[in-house]
């Protein structure tokens, strides 16, 4: 099936089958036009000193680009997450494509398997593709529903977590918080470290715009946000009063909750940000084209990195946590 669910204003989205993305990169020559062309729209440009002046080596050798301008070599993957990986192109773009159709994720065992290369390098691989999904950017304006979620906790914390009975489920636990506007299906979401009232307010407010009509559940932390706001009485089961409710943001938690319990096992806090943004990067991404989401995820490659040695952190001794 190449043709799925509707996006607003298309009557399809054009979706792409393993088989095709696998053929469409299984050719290293056709997959780096690709990129470029992703990276590049207008034509290629020095990722260092962004001179026109640029001449493409046919031999690729030593690097595809050399700028006349600052006269360095370069690559498509120069100045990206893809910077110094020695995978192919192709392994990139269907790792991007196995991340963007799965929607509860992918554990970097399954990507190992799939796509013929170690786990810690199907590891590092999918933090670097993560980093690369879009933030989303414009404030939310009409109709917006603002929740938190609690996720994880930290596992060696776990049986502290039992014995405290707190009841209020957050103990040991991240807190994210999250908004999701009505009428476009967007979500924007964050771990908060120290999730008081003040805190998730100001998430709030930095992601919407006056016009905001708000509705989160009872939680005294939503007390003067400084936005019209209409509350839903959990604690009461009403969960749904007309259009007073949460259920767009409680169902983005739900998923990443069927993430992290099914795919993920745990999401270590250290990378907590990181899984957020793809599971809100993807939910994003939903409506477009497959082909565009893929594109999207090269645009956001661009600017950023992730060396292993950061991801794993320079204190951290022993194995990284690999999921
Ligand atoms: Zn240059």
């Amino acid at each position: 099936m190449t043709q799925s669910a509707k996006a607003p204003g298309k009557s399809f989205r054009k979706g792409m089958s393993l088989v095709q993305a696998v053929r469409r990169f299984s050719n290293e020559e056709r997959t780096e036009r690709w990129f470029i062309q992703s990276r590049w729209p207008d034509g290629v440009i020095c990722p260092r000193c962004g001179s026109e002046n640029i001449k493409e080596r046919p031999t690729r050798k030593p690097q595809p680009f050399r700028c006349y301008d600052c006269r360095k070599d370069f690559s498509v993957k120069t100045g990206t997450v893809m910077q110094g990986s020695n995978l192919s192109l192709g392994t990139w773009a269907l790792a991007a494509y196995i991340l963007t159709t799965n929607l509860k994720g992918v554990s970097s065992m399954k990507l190992h398997r799939d796509l013929g290369i170690t786990q810690k390098t199907a590891w590092h691989l999918a933090h670097r593709i993560r980093e690369a999904w879009e933030d989303g950017s414009g404030l939310f304006g009409g109709t917006v529903e603002a929740d938190e979620a609690y996720i994880g906790g930290k596992e060696h914390n776990k049986h502290e977590v039992k014995k405290q009975h707190s009841g209020r489920g957050a103990v040991g636990k991240a807190a994210v918080a999250g908004v999701k506007e009505r009428e476009s299906g967007e979500v924007r979401a964050k771990v908060i470290d120290n999730p008081t009232g003040a805190n998730v307010q100001e998430f709030v407010r930095s992601h919407t715009d006056w016009s905001a009509m708000v509705y989160t559940d009872e939680s005294a932390a939503y007390h003067g946000l400084n936005r019209m706001r209409e509350t839903v009485n959990h604690s009461a089961k009403e969960y749904v009063r007309g259009q007073a409710h949460t259920n767009g943001m409680e169902s983005f938690w739900a998923n990443l909750k069927r993430g992290h319990n099914g795919v993920y096992h745990h999401f270590s806090v250290k990378h907590l940000s990181r899984y957020i943004k793809e599971f809100a990067g993807r939910h994003n991404a939903r409506p477009m084209d497959t082909e565009d989401q893929l594109r999207g995820i090269v645009s956001g490659m661009v600017g950023r990195t992730l060396r292993y040695r950061d991801l794993i952190g320079a204190k951290q001794s022993g194995q990284p946590r690999l999921v």
